[in-house]
């Protein structure tokens, strides 16, 4: 058999060979530093044989791909040290896939439930079994004989997941004592790798179903190097103080009333605040790329969503209403709305493209398990809009779009990159139109110099769609803005253009979101900025503090002025002490205090104090109110409107 490598070279082989030989053939280090295989373009295991003609490729530990080779042997190691702990007769084994970030193993304990203290002893026996480098072995059974030894080894969960595989044969993996249903690949050995850190324990129900039982879900994860597992743990870290769910209700922002409107957030007026300049900034700019907006209403008619596709496809997850005994759907998305705009008149190709744009609320169902502050909800806001146009405007459209993103973006000082989904297998409309469409958004991110990698077959199956993850502050990705095309909505909703020789054509359809959710971004942004929010966003930008009673009045001034000028400010003359006021003022992470006592009275210049804790003296108020005015603009500086 011939094994064909990356370099090009072809090694020949008789019977069989594993990638683990192959590696050692190629030198000692190659094999040392290797953690699996891709054997025509499919993970492999260091150990198992190959005997067909293939392309192979030894996967390095720090090589992308192994992550999830180390990461899942590691939630196996978990497993075999939550089985020494509790008893293997007391422990039935869940799942333990990787995820992104790291790995987790559900498991069904009798009579024990884990800690977060616990965590540190099945730890220390992971330690051991790391030590004890025991080797990991791949083997097969026929389907009734997996769930026989599943049956003897009284793993109920196990059989169930056996008996839904349509396979023949079964894999498995064992190490020392432990034995695990798995489609693998592992470490050849638990010895591999060494860097990895259990973070948490929670509840989940089996296969994500209230009605079945509760399993503890053990999360960790893991590196192959010390330093990579450091900076992410500290990371994880600095993510805990920044969480927008504990800073949104401590900042006054936001807070969430579970009992009444889980995934429902209520927004204070210091969140308002911040809400409003982001669709200030979003409504300037949708006016400087030409779009008009419009408003479409909350509820309507069943009949709509039926002829959308959304009451097939999308039922779950809508919230619905009756009165007069017709059932009305809340809406889900904008796009409908936009489409009965678009039929309100007849479209020539000259009018095209048509951008119309709202701010869309949306309800969406969401299971309570997965409800995440802001991030993950049932109500939210899209700056959403849908661009009409003909078939030779789609790079242009798309272009503009991705421009729009960028100067949107770099507002917020956020880098990001996009991901460019093609056609899947199934999929609606003709694969040349497909094609064209597909080359369109590559066009254009190509044009505008944005980084992208190719998602082959994973679009929607009514279009091609470019997603854009933005980078935060401390290095984690959100994904904010798509832009699909569509060809199944025109068509279902049967919408025209007359073309230039009189026919009836129709238009593309492209939906695309920026900010995504505005509630969403804001949640993103409340992390990012750790809630200290930059001049122009700041719900109140200064705050005026007395130093006592008796210069409340002058303070009182200096806050008209402010006022008149356009600053967000606060007059805060509590009966209470100077430091206290000046620390809770800190604590709301407000830009500015301006301190007055006599000595300001008497020279009408102002002392201030930053948040960051520096202190200045003897500025002019007027040289203030430009400096303020300067930060509260600087955002447009970037921007040309
Ligand atoms: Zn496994
Ligand atoms: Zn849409």
């Amino acid at each position: 058999m011939e094994i064909k490598l990356p370099d090009g070279s072809v090694r020949r082989y008789e019977g069989s060979v594993t990638p683990g030989q192959i590696a050692k053939e190629i030198s000692e280090g190659l094999w040392r530093n290797s953690a699996g295989a891709l054997v025509n373009g499919q993970l492999w295991d260091l150990e198992r044989p190959i005997d067909f003609d293939c392309e192979l490729k030894i996967i390095k530990l720090d090589d992308p791909e192994a992550v999830e080779i180390y990461r899942h042997t590691m939630s196996h190691i978990m497993a075999q040290a939550v089985m020494r702990i509790y008893g293997e007769e007391n422990v039935k084994l869940g799942i333990g896939p990787t995820i992104e970030n790291g790995f987790y193993y559900d498991f069904d304990i009798a009579n024990a439930k884990i800690t977060e203290e616990d965590l540190e002893k099945i730890e220390e026996e992971m330690k051991k079994i790391i030590k004890e480098d025991l080797k990991i072995e791949r083997f097969e059974l026929p389907k009734d004989e997996a769930i026989e030894l599943m049956k003897r080894k009284n793993q109920p969960y196990k059989v169930e997941l056996i008996e839904e595989i349509p396979d023949e044969k079964v894999s498995f993996y064992k190490q020392g004592e432990f034995v695990d249903l798995c489609r693998g690949p592992h470490l050849p050995s638990t010895g591999k790798v060494k860097h990895f850190k259990l973070l948490s324990v929670s509840g989940a129900y089996w296969r994500g179903n209230e009605k079945n039982p509760m399993l503890q879900r053990i999360y960790g994860t893991a590196f192959s190097k010390k330093d990579e597992l450091e900076s992410y743990l500290k990371m994880l870290e600095e993510a805990k103080k920044r969480d927008h769910r504990k800073l949104g209700p401590q900042l006054e922002l936001f807070f969430i009333n579970t009992d009444v409107a889980a995934g429902m957030p209520i927004f204070l007026p210091y969140g308002m605040t911040i809400l409003k300049e982001l669709m200030e900034l979003s409504r300037k700019l949708h006016k400087k790329y030409g779009y008009k907006e419009v408003g479409t209403p909350l509820i309507m008619h069943e009949k709509l969503w039926r002829q959308s596709g959304h009451w097939d496809h999308y039922k779950n997850n809508m919230y619905f209403t009756e009165k007069e005994e017709v059932t009305y759907a809340v809406k889900p998305m904008n796009c409908p709305g936009h489409i009965l705009i678009y039929k309100n008149k007849p479209v020539s190709y000259k009018d095209l493209p048509i951008r119309l744009f709202e701010f869309g609320r949306v309800h969406r169902y969401e299971r309570g398990g997965v409800l995440h502050g802001l991030l993950r909800v049932r109500t939210f806001t899209q700056d959403d809009a849908h661009i009409f146009c003909r078939e030779d405007q789609i790079v242009e459209e798309v272009t503009n779009v991705v421009r729009f993103i960028n100067e949107l973006y770099s507002v917020f000082g956020f880098t990001y990159r996009a991901t460019l989904s093609t056609m899947p297998e199934d999929h609606m409309g003709d694969e040349a139109t497909w094609e064209k469409a597909t080359v369109a958004l590559r066009n254009a991110l190509e044009e505008t110099g944005v980084p992208f990698v190719v998602a082959e077959g994973e679009g929607a199956f009514y279009g091609p769609k470019i997603d854009f993850h933005v980078r935060d502050v401390i290095g984690r990705e959100w994904q904010c803005a798509t832009i699909q095309l569509d060809f199944q909505m025109p068509e279902r909703f049967d919408i025209t253009y007359k073309d230039a020789d009189g026919t009836e054509r129709r238009p593309v359809m492209i939906h695309r979101a920026l900010y995504g959710s505005i509630e969403r971004f804001f949640g993103i942004l409340i992390e990012h900025f750790a809630g200290a929010f930059p001049t122009w966003l700041a719900p109140v930008q200064a705050v005026v503090l007395p130093v006592s009673e008796k210069y409340v009045d002058y303070a009182r001034n200096l806050y008209e002025e402010l006022d008149k000028n356009g600053i967000r400010v606060e007059l805060d003359d509590r009966n209470e002490t100077l430091g206290y006021r000046i620390r809770e003022n800190q604590l709301k992470k407000v830009p500015y205090m301006i301190i007055v006592g006599e000595k300001e009275k008497e020279t009408g210049k102002i002392s201030l104090r930053t948040r960051e804790g520096k202190d200045l003296h003897d500025i002019e108020l007027k040289d203030f109110v430009e400096k303020v005015k300067h930060e509260i603009f600087v955002k447009s500086s970037t921007l040309s409107f």
